[in-house]
């Protein structure tokens, strides 16, 4: 229904980790990352992803389940992301412009992120969000909303990093509070240890 003229139909692969605090704004994301426009302060035309027609090919992983339960707190990570996965899946569902595909049959079977790698680069979606919930130690005042897009460096970083902004500013403006700096960092491995970074 919605149509963007002139531009090649490319498959865009984007790996997105979001850790969701409230998802219910979530849907008119989608319209807000593929569709918004407007120039950045310094007046440059900012970069806008190439996504050909709909409907959109959307996977959602959620990033625990079955053995692995993730953060532990008031909740377990697994339940709340099993939950906040199905439920972005059923509004994707109920949209003609998305093609929601998911990352295992069900979210709560154990499955190693190279298992689902796999098992979504099969379906060849053009944007994958996997979800988390992050959890501090008692006494901690971290809390908020933060994606983390694909690092620098790495194919679709720059369409990835374009579709976290847009998560994190409707998401902001839905009235979540954003951690670090615009709700944008980064996790990467050198060897085996893993790095966290802020965007800048
Ligand atoms: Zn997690």
């Amino acid at each position: 229904r919605r149509r963007r003229p002139g531009g090649p139909s490319a498959a865009t692969v984007i790996g997105l980790l979001v850790c969701v605090v409230c998802f219910s704004a979530a849907f008119f994301l989608w319209k807000a990352a593929l569709f918004g426009s407007g120039r950045n302060e310094s007046g440059e035309e900012p970069f806008r992803p190439v996504v050909g027609d709909p409907p959109y090919r959307v996977c959602i992983d959620a990033g625990h389940g079955g053995s692995d339960p993730g953060a532990r707190g008031v909740i377990e990570e697994k339940e709340m992301t099993a939950q906040t996965a199905e439920a972005l899946l059923a509004l994707l569902e109920a949209d003609p412009n998305y093609i929601p595909l998911r990352s295992r049959e069900s979210y709560d079977a154990t499955a190693k992120p190279s298992e689902r790698a796999e098992a979504i680069n099969a379906q060849s979606p053009q944007l994958l969000l996997s979800i988390h919930g992050n959890s501090a130690p008692e006494g901690s005042a971290a809390a908020g909303f933060e994606c983390y897009p694909s690092v620098p460096g790495r194919t679709w970083h720059q369409e990835s990093y374009y579709f976290a902004q847009q998560l994190a500013q409707g998401m902001q403006a839905a009235g979540a509070k954003l951690r670090g700096h615009g709700g944008i960092r980064y996790i990467y491995y050198q060897g085996e240890v893993k790095q966290l970074v802020e965007s800048t």
